[in-house]
């Protein structure tokens, strides 16, 4: 069976352990790789080819450092097909969504921040005759980027390019459910020419390798997106030793739905935002609030779109959803189902596992589920599902709604449907949430902020914000 390796001072190495975890493809539940279970040892040993590489590599023209990274952007667009088969394998998603979606903002990834970092600057300030102030930027040291298993080279390469570009080296987990493209990629960053070091990744358990980066006293930044929890537990480790630290966090994001909105495209996007990738996107609407008028009209036009909704073999491109990433997190998603009933919720469609035959007769599939009937603060809206399943609730009015939007510990991602324009503002400006998307949904721009407020995070990625992030200020004050 192939046995993934770690990338450790530009080498492929087995894990110190010699030990190995199973890797699932989750569409038939069959184990087809393994991950090597690493340690505190191995992460130890990548610390130091992370310190050795530094001096090189942060005083390596940004030029330079730019060119190799369009060189590791080059490289995975040329090997795009390879990258989305093996993403959808592990993952479970159809491969045209990794194809369309997950690779291509791979490649894009490492170019915005291969190109960003050309125009990076930083700033004076003069104090007339007096003085004058200069900010200089430097690279943070060694940086530890860990990701989630939703998208996993999109979101691993969100955090490892912006690290890289502005002159730091990394010590990379990728999650262990999903860590073939990481690997895949650890071979292009070697074929790229990148240096020994300068990216290292380490594959295995987040309570090991990803709890060793996060107390490593070397490492002086983490830059982690996953759930709440893991996050808090993040935050409460670095927090004392006073590490800079983002945290991109979880979600549950409302949809409001304004009885003039334009309905055939509110009703198509809302198909997407909800079950697009299983509904595990961190950006995904679970909850639906539609204003009254409208709400019966939207309902029965919902459910008919989301009926033509194909489930099945990923590698198929006529299945719109895929399988679910893990056996246990399927399980998760049913519990919160039953859930959802016992709290009075009345499935209106789906709502069950969905038992294929075949090689996918042990696949983790679930049928896209919508629930209508629950109040806005029960369990069942008020905690991340992260999977197919969304609920529909009526409001009358713009408080009204706003109150049940804002109601949940989340705030990440929000879209309004509204041909109103002063509407759309005032409700845009008075949602909690980072994001906010009117009449769209994952319309994204790599320039602009991307992070949540409340239980969904800490800081923002995108943009400078990220190269800020990934270095350090400092003010040289000159009395002229
Ligand atoms: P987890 O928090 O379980 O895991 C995220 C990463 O952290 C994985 O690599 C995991 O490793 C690792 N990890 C686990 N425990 C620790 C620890 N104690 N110390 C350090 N690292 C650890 O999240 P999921 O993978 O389940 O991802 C789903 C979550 O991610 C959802 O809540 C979703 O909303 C959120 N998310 C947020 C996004 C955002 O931008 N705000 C975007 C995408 C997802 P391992 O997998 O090996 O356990």
């Amino acid at each position: 069976m192939h046995k993934i390796k770690n990338l450790i001072n530009g080498v492929l190495v087995e894990p110190l352990s010699g030990t190995y975890l199973d890797n699932y493809n989750p569409s038939t539940g069959k184990v087809y790789s393994l991950i090597p279970d690493s340690d505190e040892r191995d992460v130890e040993i990548a610390v130091k080819a992370a310190q050795d590489a530094f001096p090189n590599w942060s005083s390596l023209s940004t030029q330079k450092r730019s060119a190799l990274l369009i060189r590791l952007s080059e490289l995975i667009e040329k090997n795009l097909e390879r990258f989305a088969v093996a993403e959808s394998v592990d993952n479970g998603k159809p491969v045209w969504l990794a194809r369309t979606v997950d690779i291509p903002r791979a490649v894009d990834n490492f170019h915005f921040y291969a190109t960003a970092a050309l125009h990076h600057h930083t700033e004076t300030h003069s104090m007339g005759e007096v003085a004058l102030n200069y900010t200089l930027r430097t690279p943070i040291g060694i940086a530890g980027c860990i990701s989630p298993w939703n998208l996993p080279l999109y979101l691993f390469s969100w955090k490892i390019a912006p690290a890289l570009a502005s002159g730091n080296c990394v010590v990379a987990k990728p999650s262990e459910i999903t860590p073939m493209t990481a690997y895949l990629l650890s071979e292009l960053v070697i074929e790229a020419g990148i240096p020994a070091g300068v990216l290292n990744i380490v594959h295995g358990l987040g309570t090991k390798v990803g709890a060793s980066i996060v107390a490593h006293p070397k490492i002086q930044a983490i830059s982690f997106t996953g759930g709440t929890k893991t996050g808090e537990h993040i935050a409460k480790v670095a927090g004392p030793m006073f590490k800079k630290v983002s945290l991109e966090l979880g979600g549950k994001n409302p949809n409001i739905i304004f009885a003039d909105c334009d309905f055939d495209l509110a009703v198509k996007t809302t198909v997407r935002s909800s079950f697009a990738n299983q509904g595990e996107i961190c950006l995904c609407g679970s909850r639906i609030f539609i204003e009254s008028p409208l709400y019966e009209k939207f309902k029965n036009a919902f459910i008919e779109e989301v009926k033509k909704l194909k489930v099945g073999d990923p590698s198929d491109d006529k299945n719109w959803l895929g399988a679910i990433v893990s056996k246990p997190h399927m399980e998760k998603i049913l519990h919160y189902i039953e859930l959802a009933q016992q709290e009075g919720g009345k499935i209106v469609h789906g709502g069950n596992q969905l038992k294929l035959t075949g090689e996918f007769a042990e696949g983790y599939f679930i049928a896209p589920t919508i629930i209508e009937g629950l109040p806005h603060d029960c369990r069942t809206n008020q905690e991340e599902i992260f999977g197919p399943v969304v609920t529909l609730q009526p409001f009358d009015t713009e408080e009204e709604v706003l109150g049940y939007a804002n109601s949940t510990n989340y705030g990440l991602a929000a879209s309004v449907w509204t041909q109103h324009l002063t509407k759309a503002h005032h409700v845009a400006a008075k949602l909690q949430s980072g994001i906010v998307w009117v009449n769209c949904w994952l319309l994204r721009d790599l320039r602009t902020p991307f992070g949540g407020v409340k239980s969904s995070g800490v800081g923002r990625e995108g943009g400078f914000e990220a190269l800020n992030f990934f270095t350090e200020e400092k003010n040289v004050c000159i009395k002229l």
